[in-house]
């Protein structure tokens, strides 16, 4: 419990710090992007240059970086400004196909089983596909290009003693992943800011569905066992007359 809230306070401490430098870093970045194209535009006509257009299409992937970066860090501080409204969840999963296809890749499978009772629920449902779409990019990742990617509802959520103590009532989204799971080292810091395994990794993407699932009144859960698999679970709360 302890444990939980320092981790709260750490994730909006580090919110507000992230803000306040994000604006200002991805101004500098647009910028640097807009030289780097105004360059391009003065070099396409001039062949005698090949090693400077590398440079500059080297370049201008990294601002694309860093702007995927200050996006990222943008949306975890923007934390407290969210919209809920009462969202079909089926039905906002079903519109994500597209997106999740193409984040996913064609070497993984994706399957939907979606409890056709769900109730409705009561979230922020922009950020709800953010969240998705940052799970599945971790299941990607975690899969290596194959695998099966599934995304599954259901309307009764097995008991699940802090969700039943409440007065609300939850429906549970699961995300599952056959790729290569994770060592209850690396689960337990997963949701820390910052933590990461990967080279170009940025460690805000759990931490980013963590902040925004305790935001929205609901819970998350990972289950994961190494070279099996890993679920993330996340229980909503539903929209209440
Ligand atoms: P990032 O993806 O940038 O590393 P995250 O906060 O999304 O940042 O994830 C933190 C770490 O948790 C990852 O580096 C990885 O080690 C682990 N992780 C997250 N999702 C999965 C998954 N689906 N399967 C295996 N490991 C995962």
């Amino acid at each position: 419990q302890e444990e939980r809230r320092r981790q709260s306070q750490k994730l909006e401490a580090i919110g507000r710090l992230a803000a306040g430098i994000v604006h200002d870093i991805n101004n500098l970045i647009a910028v640097y992007e807009s030289g780097l194209r105004l360059l391009q535009k003065q070099l396409r006509d001039d062949p005698a240059n090949p090693n400077t257009a590398m440079l500059i299409e080297e370049l201008l992937k990294r601002t694309q970086n860093g702007g995927a970066l200050t996006q990222q860090l943008l949306a975890f501080s923007r934390g407290q400004s969210l919209y809920p409204e009462t969202v079909d969840l089926n039905a906002r999963i079903e519109s994500l196909t597209m997106l999740l296809e193409r984040t996913l890749g064609s070497g993984i499978t994706i399957r939907r089983d979606l409890d056709p009772a769900l109730g409705p629920v009561l979230v922020d449902a922009n950020q709800l596909d953010v969240a998705i779409l940052n799970l599945a990019v971790n299941a990607k990742d975690a899969m290596a290009g194959k695998g099966t990617f599934s995304i599954e509802t259901s309307n009764t959520p097995e008991d699940i003693e802090d969700v039943r103590s409440g007065a609300v009532s939850f429906v549970r989204v699961t995300v599952h992943d056959t790729g290569c799971g994770m060592s209850k080292e690396i689960l337990a810091q997963a949701f820390e800011p910052f933590f990461t395994t990967k080279e170009e990794g940025t460690g805000l993407g759990l931490s980013q569905v963590y902040g925004f699932i305790k935001q929205s009144g609901g819970h998350i859960r990972i289950e994961s066992a190494v070279g099996e698999g890993t679920s993330v679970h996340l229980f909503l709360p539903r929209h209440q007359e």
